[in-house]
């Protein structure tokens, strides 16, 4: 190595000491930057003459690099990532600490691994899945599937691919040397069009399609997929049956001290890939049976009397695999959910976690997004307490044994809360009784009284046989499978629980693309989407019945990639104009600027208020393009902050000018998702007393009040005096 790339080693091992003896965290970051800046090439220079694997995917890489490293001699022996330090600062410093020329296991984040396989000539390249994951940063995951495929046809590594996931298959595709793996996965939600020619992709076991998200679906194993333009399932190489790895005629043993199926498919897939390294798969698998825990994923922690299950799951793919666990479990189970930077700003995913198979057990909602959970569960019916601290959590339930479940940033937290007790001697007899915590400010009675929620409106799918009870209101979620992106079927629920729970006679009907779109529908719902899938939306919708139902005074909730196909005209495929449903005067282009990404408030306008929407609305916006609104149409609100259709294309755009989404007649469009209705339950009443006739009965929307508060306080712009208190008030 060059005289420069051995100081810029010396300084990533020095300033990551620094960083640890200071307390700040364990440094692998901050070192491995200090020293790229110092050698932008050290990852290159760190990584030459080693036998590097790179593990990339959504979900499951860092327990896939902890079994690979095991089949490799155990971490120890070989250099690599500690657990989420995937990117190449992160990399550096599991290099540059390692013994030069150990064999390398690298985890990867999807959207570097371009990066970081040019750097280091790898060996071989894990390919685990893609799916939708911290929507507000990373973009949109077809776009990540295309750069991997740019990358993959010009690797000389053996590509090891999980062929169950038809974007992983489309992205591996072009290499020159890949080894097929049926590894598995339930979540075939984000691979619906087809990422070759936009088409729908099939599956051929009856797998539950999207719609089925919010009612506990997901009964499917893996199997065939194809599309009509002929990229289909490749025979696999290797494929998980039955518990077993069924490679070259035998079938050896997956037995894994870790939980679910989904870890016989990582293993499965660093079996592989060792094998492709020269490891008897034999040996491999038997090192790999002794992890029992992965950076504290799966292990117990014990904390007084409480014994708790940690488990991390951090998007709807991740969840859907987790929910099988559970639902077979019994007793509490603790959800911390964050929002912070590394779990994405957006908690609107929380909508396509099938709670709904959780209502036989107790939930306490923890973490910093614990109010948009706990609205989440009372639309899933799912008994909860809400809990600010997440050790307070754990006791609130006051049961001896539980299940955790954190996304990324509570996950961490709570381990680094229960190491500090544990260390200050915070075992049995501790203060962490029942209630008996103050956590951050102590948790106010209304956030410890048990909520049992009311149970939900069921759902349907287009298609499926009618109840035997004819519905006086009918809602339906317009093609979920498509525009479905942000949690978006949440506002079909929310509007069909809110009907039910006055006793309205309430059908939820979720029609995906290859469905006939019903026709007789009061209420319809379209969401948020990719460009390519709302392309293809808005070109079945141009065929259905939806504009005549319209037509003849159905209710339309437009949002984001919706309320853009509602209007005119949108960017279609290679930015041209696709006409739009022509439903009302708005023409959307892309916009100049930066993608509008964030927190939003929108103070209704006329047109809303005389729906009876008064009180500000809160949501979050995730768009390109820029909306024009017609001469005749009104907005549905003034920007307070955020983007909305922004006229001038620039979050700069004079304050008067920046208005959000449309109202006309009885067509609502707006930019803000979340899902909007779970967070406005005002808007929600507005649009079923269009679609009913009647006025509603109030409904007892403390939680939603409790979000709504958070929201508006949380997010206001914080140097106008006054604002706060007329925010409150809308
Ligand atoms: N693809 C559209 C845009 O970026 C809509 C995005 C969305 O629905 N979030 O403008």
């Amino acid at each position: 190595m060059s005289i420069r790339g051995r100081a810029a080693r010396r300084a990533v091992l020095a300033v990551g000491a620094l960083s640890r003896r200071l307390g700040l965290g364990s440094g692998s970051t901050v070192g491995g930057r200090v020293g790229i800046l110092i050698d932008p090439g050290l990852l290159g220079h760190l990584s030459a003459g080693r036998l590097v694997a790179l593990v990339s995917g959504t979900n499951g890489k860092t327990t896939t690099t902890r079994l690979l490293a095991e089949a490799l001699g155990g971490p120890s022996a070989v250099a690599t990532s500690t657990a989420g330090a995937n990117m190449p600062a992160g990399l550096v410093s599991a290099l540059a600490a390692s013994p030069p020329g150990a064999p390398s296991v690298l985890e990867v984040d999807e959207g570097y691994l371009a990066q970081v396989a040019d750097a280091v000539a790898a060996r071989v390249v894990v390919l685990l899945n893609l799916s939708r994951d911290q929507l507000d940063r990373v973009g949109e995951v077809r776009m990540v599937a295309s750069r991997w495929r740019a990358l993959l046809a010009r690797t000389a590594a053996t590509v090891v691919a999980n062929c169950d996931d038809p974007l992983v298959t489309w992205a591996a595709e072009p290499a020159a040397d890949v080894v097929w793996v049926a590894a598995g996965g339930r979540w075939s939600d984000d691979a619906r069009q087809c990422p070759a020619c936009g088409g729908r992709v099939a599956f051929d076991h009856a797998r539950p399609t999207p719609s089925f998200r919010a009612s506990g679906g997901h009964e499917g194993a893996s199997g065939d997929w194809s599309c009509t333009c002929g990229l289909r399932r490749p025979e696999p190489a290797a494929a998980v049956e039955d518990g077993r790895l069924v490679v070259d005629g035998r079938a050896l043993p997956l037995t894994l001290a870790l939980p679910g199926r989904f870890n016989q498919g990582n293993a499965a897939m660093a079996a592989v890939a060792a094998g492709a390294l020269g490891i008897e798969l034999d040996r491999a698998l038997a090192a790999m049976s002794g992890v029992v825990e992965v950076a504290g994923r799966y292990s117990e922690a014990l904390d007084g009397e409480v014994r708790a299950r940690l488990l991390l799951a951090k998007n709807p793919a991740g969840w859907s695999e987790l929910i099988e666990l559970l639902s077979a479990g019994s007793g509490p189970v603790v959800l911390g959910i964050n929002a912070r930077e590394a779990d994405g700003r957006d908690p609107s995913w929380l909508w396509d976690v099938p709670f709904e198979r959780l209502t036989h057990r107790l939930a306490v909602a923890s973490g910093d997004r614990r109010l948009d959970l706990a609205v989440r569960l009372r639309h899933a019916g799912v008994t909860h307490l809400v809990v600010a601290d997440q050790v307070a959590a754990l006791h609130a339930p006051g049961a001896p044994q539980l299940d955790y479940v954190g996304n990324y940033t509570a996950f961490q937290e709570l381990r680094r809360l229960l190491a500090r007790r544990a260390s200050a001697g915070g075992g049995p007899g501790s203060a962490a009784g029942r209630g008996g915590l103050a956590g951050d400010g102590g948790p106010g009675p209304r956030h410890l009284a048990e909520q049992a929620a009311p149970p939900p409106a069921p759902a349907r799918r287009a298609g499926a046989r009618r109840g035997s009870r004819q519905a006086d209101l009918s809602i339906v979620v317009v093609h979920p499978d498509l525009l479905g992106t942000y949690g978006d079927s949440g506002n079909g629920r929310v509007l069909a629980n809110r009907a039910a729970w006055r006793g309205i006679a309430v059908e939820l009907v979720l029609a995906p693309s290859d469905e006939p779109l019903p026709a007789s529908g009061d209420l319809y719902c379209l969401g948020g989407g990719e460009d390519g899938p709302q392309s293809r939306s808005a070109t079945l919708l141009a065929d259905s019945p939806l504009p005549e139902a319209v037509g003849r005074g159905a209710v339309v909730l437009a949002v984001c990639a919706g309320f853009q196909i509602i209007g005119s005209a949108f960017p279609g495929p290679g930015e041209t104009p696709q006409p739009g449903l022509g439903l009302v005067d708005a023409e959307t282009v892309r916009g100049p600027g930066r993608r509008a990404v964030g927190e939003a408030l929108v103070r209704p306008g006329p047109e809303a208020e005389s729906l009876g929407v008064t009180e500000m609305l809160t949501g979050f916006e995730n768009h390109a393009g820029v909306t024009r609104l017609g001469p005749g149409v009104a907005p549905l609100g003034q920007v307070v902050r955020g983007v909305g259709n922004d006229p001038g294309g620039d979050r700069r755009s004079p304050a008067a000018a920046r208005v959000d989404g449309c109202v006309a007649g009885h067509v609502v469009g707006t930019y803000l998702h979340g899902p909007v209705l779970a967070r406005n339950p005002a808007l929600a009443d507005a649009l079923l007393a269009l679609a009913t006739g009647a006025a509603l009965r109030p409904l007892a929307d403390e939680e939603e009040a409790a979000l709504r508060d958070e929201r508006l306080i949380g997010v206001a712009p914080p140097r106008r005096t006054g604002r706060r208190r007329a925010l409150r008030v809308g």
